[in-house]
């Protein structure tokens, strides 16, 4: 590995004349370079390739290719898998940052390096967004190729929904563009299929009129009536509504009233993209089973509600999950549930409840290649803790708690949710769109050089 990453180097500085920036260990900044979001992921990569524009994106391809050197590409560095590193070479995006809006058309363009972060602030200088993920030092590129779900998800779909033409370059180095209209099944693959299919330089994307939400907060100690609570509302409510449920330990806050602090509990988010006024009713009655001194309702601006839980996820702590779906959160689901609230092992450690449907529930299932969009329930165990010397129990943890609600769970998982020892999961993620997306991938990059991600292996590997 070193000395095909030495060779990289050579080509890409003298043949290739790389533009960007080459770091390899001792050099200035290749610390800081190779650190990845999640804690656990620590690689020594021979080369860090901070690309600045597409040509050095070719160039680092074609350099990699020839040396057979392991490749990872990197947009925001938050793969929970830990797959945007390793120790060959590392495509950094991070200096290809651009966004360009056009407001009249509602319509943007953004490069491969961007964080959400980038994307949210150029777009809400026009009154615009694009729906996306949570956490605004979020990596773009990786959360939409997954798929990419957040607060808007129930009223504008997912993020690769809403993209309109992708740009990227393919495993043998050509520029190729994937639309609806052109190169349509790589088009196809790239909404759901992960890093698979090659680096992606541009998206072209679909924006929305949206300056600010209504935010609704509440706490609850009892925690089964209000999951069904939420079972039962969730299934009729309006796409305006966004209802997340956290189990967790309640944090010891100001704003969390004192007999709650570091007990488990429902904590509840909801988001109101509608008319204010309009959304008061589903929201009283979202939070009448909360404790009503943890209940809170304000408007906020939309880059509030894009960055609110940015410190939560820090990055260099420890992180390792597993999710899965429900399509009917039964009885016993949530007796289990509750009960694992009781055991939650840190005071960072959550499980994550979501509820899909709305605009993204309604696109055909083989539309894209996302997985399932049927199954309402999103399910994710995020543990999150500080010292090495606590991994064992933290995965421990995650993994006991996981096989035993298994048996009540549809198959079918996120990618972007997946850790990086999930690899026999892959196909469930997909299921009938699996041979599709094995079909583009072998046209596509026959011989696996895009491997480090939740990998759909080619027909023909070399
Ligand atoms: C704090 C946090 C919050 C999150 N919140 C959400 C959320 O709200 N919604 C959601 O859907 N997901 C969320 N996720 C999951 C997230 O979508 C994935 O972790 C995603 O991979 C992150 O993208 P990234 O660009 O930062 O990742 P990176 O680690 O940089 O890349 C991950 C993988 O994506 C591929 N990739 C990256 N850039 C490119 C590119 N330009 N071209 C081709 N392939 C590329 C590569 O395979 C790479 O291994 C969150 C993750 C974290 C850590």
């Amino acid at each position: 590995m070193v000395e095909a990453s030495e060779e990289v180097y050579s080509s890409l500085q003298f043949k290739y004349r790389f533009k960007g920036e080459l770091l390899r260990a001792g050099d200035d900044g290749y610390e800081m370079a190779r650190a990845v979001w999640n804690g656990m992921t620590v690689r020594s990569p021979g080369l860090i390739a901070r690309c600045v524009d597409v040509a050095d994106v070719q160039s680092a391809i074609r350099a990699a290719t020839q040396a057979d050197l392991l490749t990872a590409i990197r947009c925001g560095g938050h793969s929970l898998a830990g797959f945007s590193t390793c120790d060959g070479l590392v495509i950094d995006l991070s200096r290809m940052r651009e966004v360009a809006v056009d407001a009249e058309a509602r319509r943007a363009r953004f490069a491969g390096g961007c964080l959400l972060g980038s994307v949210d602030v150029a777009t809400q200088k026009a009154g615009l967004v694009f729906p996306s993920g949570v956490v605004s030092h979020t990596g773009a590129s990786g959360l939409i190729l997954g798929g990419g779900t957040g607060w808007l998800t129930r009223r504008f779909g997912l993020s690769c929904d809403n993209v309109e033409q992708f740009t990227l370059v393919t495993a043998d180095s050509s520029l190729v563009r994937a639309s609806a209209k052109e190169n349509p099944d790589l088009f196809w693959a790239l909404r759901g299929g992960g890093g698979n299919f090659g680096v992606v330089t541009e998206f072209q994307v679909r924006l929305y009129p949206m300056t600010a939400v209504v935010l609704a907060e509440g706490l609850s100690a009892d925690i089964r009536p209000l999951l069904e609570c939420w079972r039962d509302f969730m299934a009729e409510a309006p796409h305006d509504l966004k209802w997340n449920i956290n189990l967790c330990l309640a944090p010891h806050k100001e704003k969390v009233p004192v007999e709650h602090r570091g007990r488990p509990v429902a904590s509840s988010s909801l988001i109101w993209t509608g008319e204010p006024e309009a959304g008061r009713p589903y929201l009283k009655r979202a939070l009448a089973l909360c404790s009503p001194a943890s209940v809170s309702s304000k408007v906020i601006s939309f880059l509030h509600l894009q960055t609110m839980a940015d410190s939560d996820f820090p990055h260099g702590r420890r992180y390792y999950t597993k999710s899965g779906y429900f399509s009917n959160l039964d009885d016993s689901s949530i007796d289990r549930l509750v009960q694992a609230a009781d055991t939650i092992p840190s005071p960072d450690t959550i499980i994550e409840l979501a509820y899909l449907g709305g605009r993204a529930g309604q696109i055909a299932a083989l539309e894209t290649a996302f997985g399932d969009r049927s199954a309402p329930f999103v399910f994710t165990l995020l543990a999150n803790w500080a010292e090495a010397s606590a991994d064992a129990d933290n995965i421990a943890w995650v993994r006991g708690l996981f096989s035993q609600l298994r048996p009540a769970m549809k198959p079918g998982v996120y990618v972007n949710f997946m850790s990086g020892d999930e690899q026999d999961r892959v196909p469930e993620a997909y299921r009938e769109r699996w041979d599709r997306m094995v079909t583009v991938k072998s046209h596509y990059d026959p011989n696996n050089f895009f491997r480090l991600n939740q990998n759909v292996r080619p027909q023909r590997p070399t």
